[in-house]
């Protein structure tokens, strides 16, 4: 007889997901190496997003490194710099993650010296054209990703079945990133110059953009204050001059964009996406920062009610007042991407606890938050396995019944998703 837990984990890995937010380039871009984003062309790739932050907390090398994802070294021998570190990380969720990976799309069970020449072989198998469909849709059993372009604010995806744009909004809050935000030709003179091409993003690409993405949690408290332009035009000027501003001129401009940008988002029904919580990057995280991040949350909630916002990460690790927020305000939305493989049983924690506490169909359960296809495999693994162990542990523990745990994977993984963000086309 089959058990809740056979029920639920069958139910779970046979529901697709609607991935709310990865960082994949076009797979054109990727098939040619698109510098500097694709670093090598071997099967250390694999490791260059969140494992390779954990080897830093590891203590590799920046020599070591460098060479792990160099294009001139010989794949084989890069495991050489790997094995030392493999032993302390295979079983942190980045490796669970690679591991997954390897397993389901090479049938490698145990990276050791004697495959790694197999590995190889295999990756470079894979990695052809209208991989992106067979990783994405066949095996990681993904509808559609959400992406923030590592390329550029927006674009238009050459796969839109696959791959659905968010606009990234860093660039145009923070007066920077050329030509990621700011197209070569474009003239800048003044503050009312920069609202128009901020106007520009949003009417050329509202329709194809699911949601705003907001990423500048890493770089400054989420206390985003409402100001006048008038206040912060000779700020503006003197930025694109390149002359000196101080940091609470810099935050009053930053304020200002922020809202300039999400006011448009609303009127065009966007959802405003935010990264919340741990920084991805090692050696420079602001923990009086990201502590400060649900409350600042609550602020920004509180002062744009008719705003949809959607909180990344957990706010982790300060997941409970993200719980608190979200049953709190009505315009507070979770998106657990990243989560998975950042901490996967707060992530457990953090979904029975949601389900019990908050409206059910503020979450969206899964985003990779990945650059490297591939890596969405053992990822989407590692959360379905989450997700169904939470799901049979409110079973059995009793606080709901199979019949919910079934009605939930749906929403969870999909249904949620399409119903807040802006209809598929
Ligand atoms: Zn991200």
């Amino acid at each position: 007889m089959q058990t809740d837990k056979d029920l639920i984990g069958k139910k779970v890995f046979e529901t697709p997901f609607i991935d709310t937010h990865e960082h994949l380039m076009d797979e054109s871009e990727r098939l040619a190496c698109m510098e500097p984003f694709i670093p090598c062309d071997d099967w250390a790739l694999l490791l260059n997003h969140y494992f390779s932050f954990d080897l830093i907390s590891a203590g590799i090398t920046k020599e070591q490194l460098d060479s792990l994802f160099s294009r001139q070294a010989d794949p084989v021998k890069k495991w050489g710099i790997l094995k030392d570190y493999w032993p302390s990380l295979k079983n942190t969720a980045s490796g669970m993650v690679f591991r997954n990976t390897i397993r389901i799309l090479y049938g490698i069970d145990e990276l050791s010296e004697d495959n790694i020449a197999e590995l190889q072989t295999r990756y470079e198998q894979t990695r052809k054209k209208g991989f992106y469909h067979f990783i994405i849709r066949d095996i990681a059993n993904i509808r559609y990703c959400h992406v923030h372009s590592p390329v550029v604010a927006c674009k238009n995806s050459e796969t839109p079945d696959l791959l659905r744009h968010d606009l990234a909004l860093n660039g145009l809050i923070q007066v920077a990133v050329k030509p990621y935000s700011v197209p070569e030709n474009a003239v800048i003179n003044s503050l009312s110059d920069w609202h128009l091409l901020i106007d520009g993003w949003f009417s050329e690409y509202n329709q194809i953009a699911a949601g705003v993405k907001v990423g500048n949690a890493y770089f400054r408290r989420l206390d985003f204050e409402w100001i006048e332009a008038g206040e912060v035009e000779e700020i503006f000027i003197r930025k694109i001059n390149s002359q000196f501003i101080n940091p609470m001129e810099e935050k009053k401009l930053q304020d200002h964009l922020f809202w300039y940008c999400v006011d448009k988002a609303t009127k065009y029904g966007l959802p405003v996406k935010i990264h919340t919580g741990q920084w991805a990057m090692n050696n420079v995280m602001n923990m009086h920062w990201v502590r400060e991040n649900p409350a600042d949350c609550a602020s920004l909630c509180r002062k744009s009610p008719g705003t949809k916002f959607v909180f990344f990460h957990l706010g982790y690790p300060h997941y409970e007042e993200m719980l608190s927020l979200a049953k709190s305000y009505s315009n507070a939305y979770i998106d657990m991407c990243w989560s998975w493989s950042l901490n996967p049983l707060a992530a457990k924690d953090f979904l029975k606890k949601f389900i019990l506490t908050v409206p059910n169909h503020k979450i969206f359960a899964f985003g990779g938050d990945e650059k490297v296809a591939e890596n969405l495999i053992g990822h989407t693994f590692v959360a379905r396995q989450g997700i169904a162990q939470a799901l049979t542990e409110l079973v059995t523990e009793d606080w709901i019944t199979i019949g919910d745990a079934m009605d939930l994977t749906e929403k969870l993984m999909y249904k949620n998703a399409a119903e807040i963000f802006k209809p598929e086309r």
